[in-house]
């Protein structure tokens, strides 16, 4: 494994062409979906928090408190931020841009870590992956 431009490849070969192209390839069509979704929350690591609390002159505590929950996961429970993002703004999109939480930064791929092989994924709603998942996709079924 090993990460480019913040989006870790995974070990298998064959794969890391394949991200590579897509993340040369995508264009954020600044549709705010992935920063509205009806979901449990945006994934968010206390290192994101680190980084962002200070930003804003907040504590990191305080920043919990204000704008983080915990969600059940796969592996106990994990912290999220709230959907709607706090963060985002008609017009102008992420107010916290340049010090956004990873998964915001590599969206729309995620990964997930089984005990042998990391999956890549691309997630179907954004409008800059549509283009490019159906190619992505067969690719990865050769
Ligand atoms: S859903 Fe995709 S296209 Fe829309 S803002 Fe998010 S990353 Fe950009
Ligand atoms: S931090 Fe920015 S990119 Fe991430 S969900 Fe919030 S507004 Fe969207």
């Amino acid at each position: 494994m090993k990460l480019v431009n913040g989006v870790w490849i995974s070990n298998i070969p064959a794969f890391e062409p394949l991200v590579l192209s897509f993340i040369k390839n995508f264009v954020c069509q600044r549709c705010g979906k992935c920063c509205n979704l009806a979901v449990q929350g945006t994934a968010i690591t206390h290192d994101d928090v680190r980084v962002l609390a200070p930003k804003l002159a907040m504590s990191n505590s305080a920043f919990e408190a204000a704008h983080c929950h915990y969600v059940k996961g796969g592996n106990g429970p994990r912290l999220a931020m709230a959907q709607p993002c706090p963060f985002f703004r008609e017009g102008a999109g992420c107010t916290v841009y340049t010090d956004r939480p990873q998964v915001c930064q590599t969206f729309p791929l995620y990964t997930v870590n089984y005990q042998h092989f990391t999956r890549i994924g691309v997630h179907v709603l954004c409008a800059g992956a549509a283009d490019q998942l159906a190619a992505f996709e067969k690719l990865l079924m050769l």
